[in-house]
């Protein structure tokens, strides 16, 4: 650190980006990403035009691909609102909403304490039961802004509609926020309360289902009054926050619905054959209905494990944080990197 940061700079932990290594080829399961390329529609309308004229600025408002999502879901582009990943949507959203206080899970997507600390926002952390599903009923009438991973993040454990509909209904002068990062892999969407209520914040993004981690795209539905605030928050930190390829890219990729569905579909059939291999290795894992699966045994710590598959050339997810210390999380890949996960722990466990 420098002398010159000020006191807030000097006291954040950072979040921790999983590992990107560059350095050799690694079975890569540790960021959520999808196993799938980019959708080849997505791709191709990057055309040389396109790249020259990246002379210009991006188009603020992103109207195309506003339209496309507002079509994509049935609402109007008032209610849509683009942003650089969902991490900069959430960000925006504890800009507006988390100064009178916010609360989420005790076990979660570990970003919104980092936004909490940088925006000045008060937390309360609500435990997340001995399985690690939330009680909806813990809550109901908090007075302050609800943030919901659903799925929720690191455990892979959703919440039904009808459940986040009664959080939204016991807390209506507050703001809700559902983050659905990991909801196509078969979580409820929230996007059509939008329309019956005025306290909900949908924050999603292209990163998982889309197969569009590195083009940094989320997106923010919710009613358009919640839009216009926001976009007043856009407006005061950076206006042309998503570039003009990215722009392309996620418009194409969110119209080619076929590849969407059957890369989804895909992942959700080797999500199903990842969790019955752990289980055959004895492993406990968590009900997901995300990308990712949670899982422990009473065979070796979750950071041997970490580091045990590293050597094996395979990246896993080990968080340090106690409720969830022995676990690893595990990206759910293609058949083949899951069936090559599953024999180097069958070696490691047996060896
Ligand atoms: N929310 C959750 C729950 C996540 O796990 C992630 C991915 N780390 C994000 C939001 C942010 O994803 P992105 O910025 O790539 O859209």
């Amino acid at each position: 650190m420098s002398r010159f940061a000020c006191e807030k700079v000097n006291g954040i932990a950072p979040y921790v980006p999983g590992e990107q290594p560059q350095d050799k080829s690694y079975i890569k399961l540790n960021t959520n990403e999808n196993p799938y390329y980019t959708s080849d529609r997505a791709v191709k309308s990057i055309t040389q035009d396109v790249l020259k004229n990246l002379k210009r600025y991006s188009d603020p408002e992103c109207k195309p691909l506003v339209r496309a999502i507002a079509n994509y879901y049935g609402v109007s582009s008032e209610n849509v609102l683009v942003t650089n990943g969902s991490d900069e949507a959430l960000a925006f959203c504890f800009q507006a909403y988390g100064r009178g206080g916010v609360c989420y899970a005790d076990v979660t997507y570990g970003f919104y304490d980092v936004f909490a600390h940088m925006y000045d926002c008060p937390v309360e952390h609500i435990h997340l039961e001995k399985d690690y599903s939330i009680d909806f009923e813990k809550y109901y009438a908090k007075h302050k802004t609800i943030v919901i991973a659903n799925p929720n993040a690191q455990t892979g454990i959703a919440l039904s509609l009808s459940a986040i509909e009664k959080i939204i209904i016991e807390n209506s002068d507050n703001i809700v926020i559902v983050d659905q990062a990991y909801v196509d892999f078969f979580g409820e969407n929230a996007i059509p309360l939008i329309k019956k209520y005025d306290n909900l914040v949908v924050v999603n993004t292209f990163s998982k289902s889309r197969s569009l981690a590195g083009a940094r795209v989320g997106y923010i539905i919710a009613d358009s009054k919640l839009i216009v605030d926001l976009n007043k928050v856009k407006y005061s930190f950076h206006p042309y926050n998503v570039n003009t390829v990215s722009m392309l890219l996620a418009k194409n990729a969110i119209e080619d619905d076929e590849y969407f569905k059957l890369t989804v579909s895909k992942i959700v059939a080797t999500r199903a054959k990842l969790i019955d291999g752990l289980k055959d290795l004895d492993f406990y894992v968590l009900p997901s209905s995300a990308n990712f699966v949670l899982a422990c045994t009473q065979k070796m710590s979750g950071e041997d494990l970490y580091f045990k598959l590293k050597e094996k050339a395979i990246l896993v997810r080990h968080f340090s944080d106690e409720r969830i210390k022995n676990f690893i999380r595990i990206t759910v890949g293609t058949d083949q990197e899951t069936a090559a996960l599953l024999a180097a722990l069958k070696e490691i466990l047996e060896g």
